[in-house]
């Protein structure tokens, strides 16, 4: 595999390269080429006279193309122009094909089931590149449908998008497919010589504590811990709703796991019902955390990335990078990033409007990150040693990251310490059940939540306790309570039943969508157990148990008060026995 890239300034100059290239190509042995031109201008005119000159010049090459937040040559930022990357495949094992389809929200799951009919049948695919217009359509479905392709085809690619990315407009190119202004163009890679290696990095890093998405719709983050989303970052980092917004969030976007990976998610703009418009679908219930990104941990998590991708030995990789990384480093900057892989191999891509991987099953949709594909033809040869970094990179620590370090250290201390006084707080000490004040909450919120009907309360009173004491003393009492309590948990946890402790020897447990006949066979069996143990000093012991079921509109009180009642008339007529009332 080989890679040329040209810049096109104007017609004739490409007419030129493209000349001095086909000399090239005369004397070397080649299967396919592959154009794929990205620009930064929406003009549909000199983009399709790049297209036109390909297609003069060199009829049977395939090329494909769309407009981009910027392009990336020889892994650099390359402004205001249109870029050239032509790949020259080498092995004549090495396939490649082209579909390019309408994309939009009706016609979103035709395309992935046409994109894995095709897959099916061309077994040689292992890659599929795709490049796709996004304008506000939601992907998750068409993601998700894509992950259902051949399990070992990888599949990457980049949103289209325009220079100005305020602007909605977008278009992808290809020969088979003409002109999209709402499209998607794959290209199938594969045979048996080829090889491929996608990865993504991002380099911001989890700050802080988790929050949890309680409201959300497509794109609209509306509650975080029940709290409007864009409170957090008021609260949190006093960012404003100003013009500065969407760069100030980049700085700090959202994190979470999605398919068992992480996804950032920033958000573009606050709307004024508190709610966040974020760069692309965030699901209900994840826990999410803010990320920060500061230079030296990006550039350093990518210099890590790079380090794998060598070990590839790749001939050349594709790069998609989100339109975000270039807002956040600004154009002078920006390839900072990227350079660090024109070391390895000739480098292209673009900056989109959302970046696309398959990871392990799932293919998912990122923002703000970079998604690298590293190809290949035959066996890896052996690369000339990577350039040495920048002093700054390898020694020192950024004061960022330490400060970042510390605040996760100290949130995790506090969260471990929140948790252990939250578990005491409804745990009762002697018997590690649940206290009075928690089952009582937990039967409150049943009776409130479930139907009644199948709400049944069983309250357990050791008989004849006190005498257990009085003979033996306070420490053997505790031993029978603490024997009842592990039979109790032994007999209800494996039923995942509520059980706490209701005072002294008295145990109350709650049981949810149940009858009569299965709570009778649990208190029996509950019962006859602790009947059975025999106490070193105390030798054997017995309870009373009470039952009811709750009525349809009672209080909870009442349900409580008639057990007790049920737990007396056991005392009452002889001990050791189960009543219903
Ligand atoms: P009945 O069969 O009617 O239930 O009689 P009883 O003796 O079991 O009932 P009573 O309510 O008269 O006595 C309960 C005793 O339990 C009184 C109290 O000192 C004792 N007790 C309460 N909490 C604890 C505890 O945590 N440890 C021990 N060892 N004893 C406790
Ligand atoms: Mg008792
Ligand atoms: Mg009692």
């Amino acid at each position: 595999m080989r890679q040329f890239q040209f810049k096109v300034e104007d017609g004739n100059g490409f007419r030129r390269e493209l000349f001095k290239f086909k000399q090239w190509l005369g004397s070397n042995i080649v299967s396919n080429v592959l154009f794929q031109i990205y620009t930064e201008m929406l003009d549909r005119e000199p983009f399709e006279a790049v297209c036109r000159i390909i297609e003069e010049e060199m009829p049977d090459s395939y090329y494909v193309g769309c407009s981009s937040n910027g392009c990336i040559m020889n892994g650099d930022f390359c402004p205001g122009t249109i870029v050239v990357v032509c790949t020259v495949f080498e092995y004549q094992s090495t396939s490649i094909k082209v579909l390019a389809k309408e994309l939009t929200s009706e016609t979103q799951f035709e395309v992935a089931d046409y994109l894995k009919d095709v897959t099916d049948e061309c077994r040689w695919v292992k890659a599929v590149s795709m490049m796709l217009t996004i304008r506000g359509m939601s992907m998750t479905g068409f993601c998700d449908r894509l992950s259902d392709i051949r399990p070992d085809i990888m599949v990457f690619g980049g949103g289209a998008f325009s220079v100005d990315i305020n602007e909605d407009k977008a278009f992808v190119y290809s020969k088979e497919g003409g002109y999209m202004e709402h499209g998607v163009v794959f290209v199938l890679l594969g045979g048996e010589d080829f090889n491929v290696s996608a990865t993504y990095v991002t380099g911001w890093k989890p700050l802080g504590r988790e929050l949890e998405v309680t409201s959300s719709e497509g794109d609209i983050l509306r509650l975080l811990n029940n709290k409007p989303a864009f409170d957090i970052y008021y609260h949190y980092l006093h960012i404003h709703n100003d013009e500065s917004f969407f760069y100030n969030t980049l700085e700090f976007p959202f994190l979470y796991e999605h398919h068992g990976i992480d996804i950032l998610r920033a958000p573009i703009s606050g709307n004024p019902d508190g709610s966040l418009t974020m760069t692309a679908d965030i699901d209900m219930n994840v826990k999410a955390k803010i990320a920060y990104g500061d230079p030296w941990t990006i550039l350093n998590s990518i210099r890590e990335k790079s380090l794998e991708i060598y070990d590839f030995a790749p001939e050349a990789i594709c790069v998609y990078s989100c339109a975000a990384r270039r807002t956040y480093w600004g154009n002078d900057e920006v390839g900072k990033e990227t350079l660090q892989f024109q070391s390895i191999a000739p480098t292209s891509g673009f900056y989109t409007s959302g970046e696309f991987l398959r990871t392990g099953r799932f293919v998912n949709q990122h923002n703000v990150t970079l998604v690298i594909a590293a190809m290949r033809e035959g066996p890896k040869r052996d690369l000339p040693a990577i350039e040495h970094q920048e002093e700054q990179l390898s020694g020192k620590i950024s004061m960022i990251n330490r400060l970042a370090t510390f605040i996760n250290a100290t949130t995790e201390e506090l969260v471990q310490s929140t948790d252990r006084l939250a578990l005491m707080a409804i745990t009762d000490g002697l018997t590690g059940l649940f206290n009075r004040t928690e089952i009582q909450r937990r039967i409150i919120d049943k009776m409130n939540t479930c139907d009644s009907s199948g709400i049944f309360l069983v309250m357990i009173d050791i008989d004849n306790f006190k005498k257990v004491n009085d003979t033996y003393g306070h420490d053997e009492g505790d031993n029978v309570i603490r024997a009842l309590s592990r039979l109790i948990l032994q007999i209800f946890h494996s039923e995942s039943i509520d059980s706490g402790r209701w005072g002294g020897e008295e145990f109350m447990m709650l049981f949810k969508d149940t009858d009569y006949e299965y709570v009778y066979s649990i208190a029996e069996k509950l019962r006859t157990g602790f009947s059975e143990e025999l106490f070193e000093k105390a030798g054997p012991q017995t309870v009373s148990i009470g039952i009811t079921n709750a009525l349809e509109g009672e209080s909870a009180d009442a349900v409580c008060s008639r057990v007790d009642k049920a737990l007396y008339a056991a005392k009452t007529t002889g001990k050791n026995k189960i009543i219903k009332l």
